[in-house]
């Protein structure tokens, strides 16, 4: 239920890859399938290319990883269909079971946004068409590290009480540091990120199973942990 109107207003800033989209599975349908489609010898170049690039732009990036793929392919037409095996992937398919009901929850409480790193074409593209966008009212932004940009966040959606949420632990660490007394830090632990047992520091505030536990969380729960 919708806290009283008066209340302040909390902002859900949610990460996308294994926090609300299980990526770890997707990567492996398209590893699968590149497989499948090049041979093992090609395939293992055309994931190093992907790490090449990955290192190099700091941020996964398939349209840059197709580009410099394309020669070590030459003419062979197969490179549309890998094309076709990464962008036409059936993005929704990969939600975690809660994800769209956790979202629906979080809107009874303030405002879920989407606020994810990776490229600004493919990205965008799997938010869009998993159904991740319209789920949250298309509030998405796109960045290469996401807490290198916490004022433009909150100065995009303003508020006084903001929950990030995310799988990765190093990043709510340094969201936690630059603002102790704005955000509640909230760790999912999904994913191979998220069962890293690295301790960063200051740890995150909460420390979830999944993210469907979100919904057993009130405003009143999430507000104690704000520095
Ligand atoms: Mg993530």
């Amino acid at each position: 239920m919708r806290d009283a109107a008066d209340a302040e207003p909390v902002v859900f800033i949610l990460d996308c890859d294994n926090t609300l989209l299980d990526n770890d599975a997707l990567k492996a349908d398209l590893d699968a399938q590149i497989h499948a489609l090049l041979g093992d010898a090609r395939a293992e170049q055309f994931w190093r290319v992907y790490e090449e690039v990955r290192l190099a732009t700091g941020t996964v990036d398939f349209p840059l990883t197709l580009e410099r793929f394309r020669p070590i392919l030459g003419d062979d037409p197969l490179l549309e269909c890998v094309h076709a095996i990464i962008f036409d992937y059936p993005f929704a398919s990969r939600l975690y079971p809660d994800t769209l009901a956790t979202l629906r929850h979080l809107q009874t409480i303030g405002s879920p946004v989407i606020v994810s790193d990776g490229d600004i074409v493919y990205q965008p593209l799997k938010i869009a068409r998993s159904g991740l966008a319209a789920a949250v009212d298309e509030q998405v932004a796109i960045y290469i590290h996401k807490e290198a940009h916490l004022d433009e966040i909150v100065a995009r959606w303003s508020a006084p009480i903001y929950v990030m949420v995310d799988d990765k632990a190093r990043i709510l660490s340094a969201t936690k540091a630059r603002m102790p007394q704005r955000f509640v830090t909230v760790h999912i632990r999904q994913g191979h990120y998220g069962l890293d047992p690295h301790a960063y520091t200051p740890a995150p505030d909460l420390s979830l199973d999944a993210i469907g536990d979100l919904r057993h969380l009130s405003r009143d729960d999430l507000r104690r942990y704000l520095g």
